[in-house]
């Protein structure tokens, strides 16, 4: 083949990325290109956008970084930003292609765009090739087809772990000889996406840089000269700093690294320090990410409806002002909204944080479990479409789960912040309060309260519902 077009979409890396990989070894030259989607920085149809500014940043920056690994190999990268069924085929007729290499994802609407792409390719008789690049276990080599797999994630797991392996990475090309008249462009600033840039908050876990580079930096961070892996599962649990989990969720879903890349260097460590539970169990959480990409593969659509994927239907609240007090951190239940205030600063948030607002939303006031999804997609420095429209639904019911999944706030809030020192360190309008009273203000009096410089209602919300007994309900 003569001149490749390779579209990179959340696939952002060099390093074992087989979409690339296989143009660059198929075609005499290669274009390779980004395309920023404005449909992806518009509204959705829940209201919040659809990319907030923690993610956009982190998107432009791992498309930059792309171009200098790209450079440094003779290559090339155009950037545009419209609409790439427009945008990919005009682009492959100025190079004169012979085929786009693409990769390929199982959400609705991403398979939407890659298929008007392809139809508008093969109308002007230009070959698509798609590449499953993102997961641990590459999708053909699962001994179940999609159709057929568990609904459930153990049985997913232990029968993938028996009978499948993981592929080796695939090198990153040495060389990428560039096509004649590509023509590189500008990364759209966040203004021209419709984003005032975010500010950048102290207490954030982490600064988290797009790319592949800094990616790999946070590997060498974490793992080999933080040495943590040794105690992942121990700590993962936590809510505050940078060392209590991985952090490369964001990488992972902009495809800065892949998963294959992070399996082989935990099989190094474990060759190099020391193998026990909290190394595999960092496999075992990329087990879970995949097994949402694939429950996508299996059920499309129906992960978007209120009933989910069990089509159950239970009657969700649409009360707008409820959904805006948990969204905007006011509802008076402090753990709820330190987390909120977390991620609306900084687009991060603890898995058990998550796991709290989300079992919040949906089973202590009952909103639609969409909207609180839709929020986090804009809010998400890490957004993946499986890994949280799927959490989401098993959170709420609805999806891989048919147990009851409620989670009790405040005990949570009392075991996983037993001294208050995450609440305090996000509501510091509340830090008068010692130790883990700070989670049930309402329940102290208000001499104690007047003690502790705090007037409830002013200086911090009444608790928007009587927790306690709404538990004591269920
Ligand atoms: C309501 C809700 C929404 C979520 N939305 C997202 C999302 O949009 N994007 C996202 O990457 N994760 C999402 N998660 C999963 C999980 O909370 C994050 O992956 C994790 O907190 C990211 O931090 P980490 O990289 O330090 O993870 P670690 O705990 O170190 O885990 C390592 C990696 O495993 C994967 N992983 C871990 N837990 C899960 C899980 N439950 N589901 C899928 N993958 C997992 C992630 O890629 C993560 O980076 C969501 C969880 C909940 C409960």
């Amino acid at each position: 083949m003569d001149t490749a077009v390779v579209w990179f979409r959340d696939d952002l890396r060099v390093q074992d990325n087989p979409t690339l990989a296989d143009a660059v070894g198929d075609a005499d030259r290669v274009a390779p290109l980004y395309v920023f989607d404005p449909d992806r920085y518009g509204e959705s149809e829940y209201g919040p956008k659809r990319t907030g500014p923690h993610r956009a940043r982190f998107r432009r920056e791992s498309v930059i970084d792309l171009r200098e690994s790209l450079r440094a190999r003779g290559g090339e990268l155009s950037v545009r930003h419209g609409d790439p069924e427009r945008v990919v085929p005009a682009v492959a007729a100025a190079v004169d292609a012979d085929a786009v290499y693409a990769q390929t994802k199982p959400a609705t609407e991403e398979l939407r765009t890659e298929n008007a792409v392809r139809a508008s390719l093969a109308d002007r008789g230009v070959g698509f090739e798609r590449r499953w690049t993102h997961t641990l276990y590459h999708r053909s080599d699962l001994p179940t087809p999609c159709d057929d797999l568990p609904d459930t994630f153990t049985p997913w797991r232990k029968e993938a772990e028996a009978e499948a392996s993981v592929r080796d990475p695939v090198p990153a090309p040495e060389t990428v000889s560039g096509a004649a008249n590509a023509d590189s462009g500008p990364v759209p600033t966040l203004s021209e996406l419709g984003l005032d840039p975010p500010t950048d908050d102290d207490r954030a876990v982490l600064r988290f840089e797009g790319g592949e580079t800094a990616g790999k930096a946070r590997i060498e961070d974490y793992v080999w000269a933080g040495d943590h892996l040794r105690n992942y599962k121990e700590t993962r649990n936590g809510l505050l700093g940078d060392e209590y989990s991985s952090k490369l969720s964001a990488w992972l879903a902009a495809g800065c690294l892949s998963p294959r890349w992070i399996h082989r260097q935990v099989g190094r460590y474990e060759d190099e320090r020391v193998e026990n539970e909290d190394t595999y169990w960092l496999v075992f959480e990329l087990a879970w990410r995949d097994f949402f990409q694939f429950q996508f593969l299996k059920h499309g659509g129906a992960f978007f409806t209120p009933g989910g994927i069990r089509d159950v239907d239970p009657d969700w609240d649409h009360d707008r002002t409820a959904f805006r007090r948990w969204a905007d951190a006011g509802t008076g239940i402090p753990f709820i909204d330190a987390n909120m205030r977390e991620l609306n600063r900084t687009g991060y948030m603890s898995n058990r944080g998550r796991q709290n607002v989300a079992s919040f939303l949906v089973d202590a006031l009952d909103v639609d479990w969409r909207w609180g999804a839709a929020y986090f997609q804009g809010a998400l420095v890490d957004y993946d479409v499986a890994s949280n429209w799927g959490n989401w639904a098993y959170q709420a019911g609805v999806g891989n789960d048919s147990r009851d999944r409620h989670f009790d706030v405040l005990s949570q809030a009392e075991y996983y912040d037993d001294d208050g020192e995450y609440v305090r360190t996000w509501l510091p309008e509340l830090d008068g309060i010692p130790g883990a009273a700070i989670h049930r203000p309402w329940a102290l009096p208000s001499s104690k309260l007047a003690e502790y410089g705090i007037d409830l209602g002013v200086d911090y919300p009444a608790p928007m519902i009587d927790l306690e007994a709404r538990y004591r309900e269920r």
